[in-house]
């Protein structure tokens, strides 16, 4: 049986990161706070990234009178896909150009795309920058606030990668320490890729191609 190819999408295949004043993710949460008359500072921003709303939505939410965390963060999904979307169909999300190298490993290992970006967002960015021929299947998080328990670093996703490719071991790459978490929770070898340089497995998806014959080898 081939071992399988995991990726993260955010920072791995495209380029979502935006450092411009208002970005598609700074006006999508501030929409949020916005709607419910939350004040629009940096420190509720941050509570509203996905990390801080599988700990602290009650206690958030709470804080400002809103009864039922679902409510704000059905609001959350909604501005979160709109923005996203938007940010794609503008460019000023892109995909990462050694993308392309890719498919010169699509003959050696089944691969597939899983993010923690809702599915409807993971579809999108397949269909834009025409990955179907590379992925064999893309996961994307669920948009209920019960759902995020199975966003990364919890194993729920990167499993179901596996029941879906039908292989017990392989590997992900990925961006993030919540990346490596996962992946050696549901028993797959983490590769961390750091594209400003710093200390990781490799430094782009150019160097993939040797690394993994490299750790085959050892
Ligand atoms: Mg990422």
């Amino acid at each position: 049986m081939r071992p399988l190819l995991g990726f993260d999408m955010d920072g791995v295949i495209i380029d979502s990161e935006d450092f411009s004043e208002v970005n598609w993710i700074c006006e999508a949460f501030t929409k949020t706070l916005r709607d419910f008359g939350i004040p629009e500072n940096e420190e509720n921003i941050r509570a509203l990234y996905i990390k801080n709303m599988r700990c602290n939505a009650a206690v958030f939410c709470r804080r400002f009178g809103i009864d039922d965390p679902r409510l704000m963060w059905e609001r959350r999904e909604e501005h979160y896909i709109t923005e996203k979307l938007a940010a794609l169909n503008a460019g000023a999300i892109t995909l990462y150009p050694d993308v392309r190298i890719l498919k010169d490993l699509t003959c050696k290992y089944p691969m597939a795309l899983v993010s923690n970006s809702p599915q409807v967002v993971v579809d999108r960015v397949v269909t834009r920058f025409s990955l179907a021929g590379l992925f064999r299947v893309q996961i994307g998080r669920g948009s209920s606030l019960q759902s995020l328990s199975r966003a990364k670093p919890a194993p729920d996703m990167l499993n179901e990668m596996k029941a879906v490719l039908k292989a017990t071991a392989g590997y992900y790459v990925g961006d993030e320490p919540g990346d490596v978490q996962a992946a050696l929770a549901a028993g797959l070898l983490p590769i961390r890729l750091v594209r400003d340089g710093g200390p990781g497995d490799i430094h782009s998806l150019i160097e993939l191609g040797d690394y993994l014959q490299r750790i085959v080898l050892s």
